[in-house]
């Protein structure tokens, strides 16, 4: 992200003006909890899937399968878990370590 030399410079609305920044920007570390799935109980019916905001449920289509969850972009807002016919996601308290936190920051 490139610095800036005045207020002046500020983009008004908090607008998105570089493409393809996502990287620089991982949502998920706005999470106070994440997901997790019991693969006993999920029958991949991609519910959680379709609901997702972020696009975090990672899926095989050829296999069929729902995989897990990229919690880089995860926000923890428990659609998922909400919308689950078979109760298979928990949402959990995220623990992060003062040292996890400070390398994810720089
Ligand atoms: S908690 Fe929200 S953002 Fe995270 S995977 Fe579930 S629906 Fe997506
Ligand atoms: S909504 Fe529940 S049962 Fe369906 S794929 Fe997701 S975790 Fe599995």
């Amino acid at each position: 992200m490139r610095s800036l030399k005045s207020a002046k410079e500020l983009v008004p609305g908090g607008l998105v003006v570089e493409a393809g920044n996502a990287r620089d920007y991982e949502t998920g570390d706005w999470r106070t909890e994440k997901p997790e799935v019991d693969f006993g109980k999920c029958i991949h019916c991609f519910f959680c899937w379709a609901y997702c905001p972020d696009a975090s449920v990672n899926v095989d289509p050829e296999a069929g399968k729902m995989k897990g969850f990229d919690l880089r972009h995860c926000k923890g807002c428990g659609i998922c878990a909400g919308v689950c016919p078979k109760k298979a996601i928990t949402m959990v308290l995220e623990q992060r370590s003062a040292t996890k936190a400070r390398d994810d920051h720089g």
